[in-house]
Order: C-alpha cells, then structure tokens, then sequence
C-alpha cells in the first residue's frame, strides 16, 4: 500500500473509533476540533487522490449508525451533514464555488439572499406530522435511517404535538440541545446528589433523547428549535427565509437571532459578530449556518457527497481545550463545605485564558479519576464556570500518575480539623468563625436579590474582613466613613456613599432579609414564602417544624433543617443585631387573602419592558399573591415578558392565564 493509501486507511479507522463514541455512545474522547483536523487530513488525501476514497469513508457518510435498541425509521428525503468554513477566506470562496457551480448550469449571476441562522450545538431531529398531528420523531442517525425517539420528544414542551392549518403531510427538522442554565443547574443538582456530572450540554442531549425511558428524559429539560422544512406536501414555501416564517407562525420555537442578507460582506460580518457573542447566548452555540434562501436555487445546486452545496457552516473555534492540572486547591463555602478547584496550566478556551476551573465535588473528583499532573481536557461554554470535565484518554496510561487527592485533614483557611458528615459530599470545616466562611457569607449577604449593597464586591468584603473592620453581616451597619478611609482606594466621596448604599439596604423587604442571612436551601424563592407564611421573623422563629413544612416548596427534611438552622445561637444573635441595625423583619402589605392578587399564584419569564423580575415580584407579593418558579396546573397566571423560552409554552399546554406587563398593571389596579 502506498504511503497516502496506508494513512487514508489509519485516519478511516481512527475516524471511525470516534465517530461511535460521539455519535452512538454519547461519549467522546476528543475535542471537536481534534475530530475536525483528522477529517480534513482524511478529506485531503481524498481530493488529491480521489482513488483512495472508499464508500465507507467518513467523508461520504454522515454520523453514526443508529443503536438497535430503538426501532429504526428511514428519513423520507436523507438528512445530510454541512460543510465547514472556518474563515472569510473560506466563506467567500464557498460564495464563488455557487457561482461556477450554477454558470455551469446555465444560470448567470445569480441573486442570493443568505439565511444566517445560529448552529446550535444538538442534536438534530426530524419531526413527521401527518395532518397537523405529530406521527413520529426521528435522530439523524446515518441520514438515511435514523431511531424512533417520539416517546421523547414528546416530553420537550417546544416540539408540537399537533399543529393547526397544516398541510396533510409535513417534516420539520431542528435541533434538540439543552439550554447552558439548565445544564448547569442539572450538574449542580447531580454534584450535589453526589453523582455523576456530565461532561457538556450536547452529550447531555443527545444522550438523554435516546433513553428508552421517557420518564427519564422529561426528569432532564431538553428544549427544541426548529430550522427547516424537509419533505413536504400540500404547502407551497418558496424559500428558507419564507419556510422559517411558517414555522414561527405555527408555533414552532425559532430562533429570533436569524437573519436574511444580501451582500456576502454582510454575512461575513454576521458570522462575526455571533462569534463575539457566542458567551452570550442562553445555549451553545458552535458555529453559523448560512444557507441560500431561494429553494430553487438550493434544487439547482444540489448536494455532493453528504454536504448540501447551498449551506454552510462556519464553525467557531472550540470550547474544551487540553492543558496540565497543576494542583487540586479547596474552597471554604458559607456552610464550611470544601469545594473542590482545579489550578490549571493557563489555557485559551472558549474566547477566554482559563487558569481555575470547577471540580464539583470530591465524589466527582474520584469518580472521574483527576489527578495532578495529569493532562485534563477543560470545558468553558458560555457563561457557564470553566470545568475540567475528564482526563484526556492517554492521561490514564502513564505509569507515575499522582495517587488520587484527598480531601484536607485540616481547613486550608482556618486550619480546623475537617471531617466529613455521612450524608454529605462535602468534607466541612465545622469552624463557625472561618474567615473562608465568613467572606462567603458576606459576600452573599450583599449580593443582589439578599442586601443587594451597591459598591459592596466580594474584594472589598475580603479586605474588610482582613483588615478587622467587620466580622460578620451585622457589623457592616455600624462601620463608620472614617473607617473607610484607611483603606486604599477610599476618598472622602466614596466612603459616604458606600456608608449611604449599607444605610439603604435597610429598606430591603423582609423576605430579602431572610434569604441574605444565609440559611442552608433557602433560596431567594423559599425565603418569600417563609415571609409569605409566617410574615414576621419572630413568628418563623417560634414555629415547629411542622409548620415551616406548610410553606410551598417546602419538604419535612428541609423544615427540620431549616428550624434546627435557626435555633442556633449564630443565627439568632445575627437576627437580633440585624434588628437592632434597624433591617426590616416583618413584611409589608396586607396578609395573603387581602389585595387585589390575593391567593393567585404567579410565575415570572422571559424579559418585561418596564419592570424588573425582582420588582414585579415584590409587587406580587404586596398585593397578596405568590410567586412560585415553576409552572404547574396550580399556577393562576404566568407573567411573560420577552423570550419567554419553554415556561410560556408549558403554560398555554396547561391553559393557564398569560398576562404581559401592561395587562399585569391593569390586573394590580
Ligand atoms: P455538523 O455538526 O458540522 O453540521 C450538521 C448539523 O448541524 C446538523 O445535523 C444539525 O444537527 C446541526 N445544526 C445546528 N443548527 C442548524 C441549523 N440552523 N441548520 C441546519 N443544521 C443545524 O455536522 P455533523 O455531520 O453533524 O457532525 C460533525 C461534527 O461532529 C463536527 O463538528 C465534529 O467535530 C463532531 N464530531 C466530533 C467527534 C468527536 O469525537 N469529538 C466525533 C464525530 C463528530
């Protein structure tokens, strides 16, 4: 075998290797780019000696054969794959290839108008209805035959099950993806349950939407958008940009960020832009499609091999990177729990220099086998906190790895034995004055939605404490100007506002109050309906377990923690001094079952025009109502503003009330 022959046959099998372990198992090995190099090593070596191409090769199929546990289903036209452009360079010479391509076919300087529509990094699905009903759900699987995930699909509230004035035979194509919050609140849910986190959102959908089990995947928030049309019969779209139209009108999640161009420059500029936003984006994103509208030109064009010659993507560079776990180093947080933190070899990942990233939890820690010294393969999607998420595969082969870390026997702030409760994740530092504690309570205290105190970051709160000006919460009420300005950086002006800004927080509504003292699970939504329930702080204090447990989202383990946080000595005389600092411990506004909202349960979403989240809530609250976070049949209205996301749909699934703003300030009047 010749020399290109023999490695053309070594890149099919490594390609091979991994495509199963992305596209069937759900569990790659490498990083995208990596795949992407050797694909286009392969993709070379093809063109140049175009002899050497086999028709199983990588670069004449598209993903993976489809696993037989689910039924298999033929794709009425093949789902195709995209190819790639990584530069201007690139991206006009694909414009110029069209061109040659339809002058060949007789058509001479063509009009296009470009579709640029986010590459969402999912999976791609087909949807089959069949008068207005969905019939049957589909993964991509090898374009031709792909497997029958309806019992899945069903569970993600953006996938219509019917929709109305369709034609009798429709195929929607788009892309199943989880959203970046809802992967990380899945991996702080899982890391605090001391399991498994998951490596990235798209391994996480994907392999979520091919559980056999729906119950499992309605349990994971998968979300959907669509971006084309496929098979179609009874319905005439003449382009993309018209097809895209349709979709949005028949209720169809569309992205709002795509766009229609005319000029070749201007796309250039799209792609761009999106790529400097990229963090931005509530979902990840690994590139732009830019696709010909006109559908027939997009006939005219046709496709070849597994790529349409009408689209492209232009793919960003990459969110994992490779780099050297120098140190496992451990955090204190507000409870004395160690949290885990990778100190890396600085690396350039997802548009930032990554040098600490998140390791979960010790369970984690182990469970993945990282240790120092070992080469790590780092995630940083969005704005989600850079994470090392494995080792790379041939870190596990050296012989002189590092023995496993363990959690310190001592606090590595205050020195304290650590130990480690039965039914934690966390080792803990049980000291209560643990400056690493402390700093992280504080830093809680005045953040926004607790005190919310302007010019209070958590720098100032290290120094503060540092310096012994404050030790805890309370003393922040009695710090005075002049005490400020010993410190650097402080003038006469900026000592009296930040003194102005600690004075205000006093008006800060007791519900506030209660999530800033910093009580183990409760979040800013419990902490108002504690407020909601009992409506003053001396009544939550003399109240059981049992009654904590009335409180909407509240369960008896938690009642029991929660009345057990508050007989202790800290936080009562925390309360007393946060009293005697003049912070409000009642609530205001008439008890639930006075004003106009009484008894109605709300849900906020989405953007409003005028008011904030936090201040249509309070609103809320004063007028008697309750705000809860999810929706279920029990919600009275769900208050929607702009990008609305899943929660709208969810609400008209369930008929419950949607209000804008302006018909949620008629409805307080
Ligand atoms: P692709 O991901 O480059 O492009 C096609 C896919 O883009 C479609 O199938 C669809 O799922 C998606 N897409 C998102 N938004 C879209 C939109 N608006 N319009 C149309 N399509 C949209 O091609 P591919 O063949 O699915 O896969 C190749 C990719 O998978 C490469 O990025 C490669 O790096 C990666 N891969 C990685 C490994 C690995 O081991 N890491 C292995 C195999 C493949």
């Amino acid at each position: 075998m010749s020399e290109p022959a023999a490695r053309a046959a070594e890149l099919r099998e490594i390609l091979a290797h991994h495509s199963r372990r992305y596209y069937v198992e759900d569990d790659p090995e490498i990083g995208d780019d990596e795949y992407d190099a050797l694909y286009n090593e392969l993709r070379d070596l093809e063109s140049a000696q175009p002899e050497l191409v086999t028709a199983d090769s990588p670069t004449q199929r598209v993903g993976g054969e489809p696993v037989s546990r689910l039924e298999k289903v033929r794709h009425p036209q093949p789902m195709l794959s995209l190819a790639n452009v990584r530069s201007a360079e690139e991206l006009r010479a694909w414009i110029a290839r069209m061109r040659a391509h339809l002058a060949r076919e007789g058509i001479e300087d063509p009009r296009f108008s470009f579709v640029c529509e986010p590459k969402i990094d999912g999976l791609a699905i087909s949807l089959l209805y069949r008068d207005g009903q969905l019939e049957r759900g589909a993964t991509r699987g090898n374009g031709e035959i792909g497997e029958d995930v309806t019992h899945n699909l069903r569970t993600i509230a953006q996938v219509p099950l019917r929709i109305d004035d369709a034609p009798p035979l429709l195929e929607v194509r788009g892309e199943v993806y989880m959203s970046l919050p809802d992967f990380a609140a899945l991996n702080e849910r899982l890391a605090a349950a001391g399991e498994s986190t998951f490596m990235n959102p798209r391994n996480t959908a994907a392999g979520t939407i091919r559980q056999l089990d729906p119950a499992l995947t309605a349990r994971r928030p998968l979300s959907m958008l669509a971006y084309s049309v496929g098979l179609v019969e009874g319905l005439e779209l003449r382009s993309q940009w018209e097809a895209l139209g349709w979709l949005r009108a028949h209720d169809f999640n569309v992205s709002s960020e795509i766009v229609v161009l005319d000029d070749e420059e201007a796309v250039v500029e799209q792609c761009l832009e999106w790529q400097r936003r990229r963090g931005g984006l509530d979902f990840e994103i690994d590139g732009v499609v830019v696709k010909v509208s006109d559908f027939e030109l997009q006939r005219r064009l046709g496709a070849v091999g597994r790529d349409p010659r009408w689209a492209v993507a232009w793919k960003f560079p990459p969110t994992t990177a490779k780099t050297r776990l120098l140190a496992i180093q451990w955090n204190v947080g507000k409870f004395g729990d160690l949290h885990p933190f990778a100190e890396l070899e600085p690396v350039h990942v997802g548009g930032v220099t990554v040098k600490l990233a998140t390791l979960h939890n010790e369970e984690d820690l182990a469970r993945k086998d990282l240790r120092p010294g070992d080469e790590v393969i780092v995630l940083r999607a969005g704005d989600v906190i850079p994470q090392v998420v494995s080792p790379a595969p041939h870190a596990l082969e050296n012989p002189h790895r590092q023995p496993p870390p363990a959690p310190p026997e001592r606090c590595p702030i205050c020195g304290t034995p650590t130990f480690k409760p039965a039914d934690s994740v966390f080792t803990n530092c049980p000291n209560i004055a643990c400056p690493g504690r402390q700093w992280q309570l504080l830093r809680h205290f005045v953040s926004r939605g607790a005190m919310d105190i302007d010019g209070l970051g958590e720098t100032l709160v290290a120094t503060l404490l540092n310096r012994g000006l404050i030790r805890g919460a309370a003393d922040l009420y009695d710090l005075g100007a002049e005490q400020l300005l010993e410190l650097d950086g402080f003038g006469d002006i900026s000592a009296r506002n930040l003194i102005a800004a600690i004075a205000t927080s006093r008006e800060r509504q007791f519900h506030s109050v209660l999530f800033a003292i910093g009580i183990e699970e409760v979040g800013e939504v419990t902490a108002r309906n504690l407020a909601t329930r009992f409506r003053s702080i001396d009544r939550l204090l003399a109240a059981s377990p049992e009654e904590i447990e009335e409180t909407p989202g509240v369960g008896p383990k938690m009642a029991a923690s929660i009345a057990s946080q508050l007989a202790t000595p800290v936080l009562r005389e925390l309360i007393e001094r946060l009293r005697r600092a003049g912070l409000r411990v009642e609530e205001e506004g008439p008890p639930p079952g006075d004003g106009p909202l009484a008894a109605l349960t709300f849900v906020i979403t989405g953007t409003l025009p005028t008011l904030t989240r936090e201040l249509a809530s309070e609103r809320i609250v004063l007028a008697g109502g309750r705000v809860t976070s999810s929706i279920s049949k029990k919600t009275d209205y769900l208050l929607a503003g702009d990008s609305p996301g899943s929660k709208l749909e969810k609400a008209q699934r369930l008929g419950v009330a949607v209000l804008d703003e302006a018909g949620f300030l008629a409805l307080l009047e």
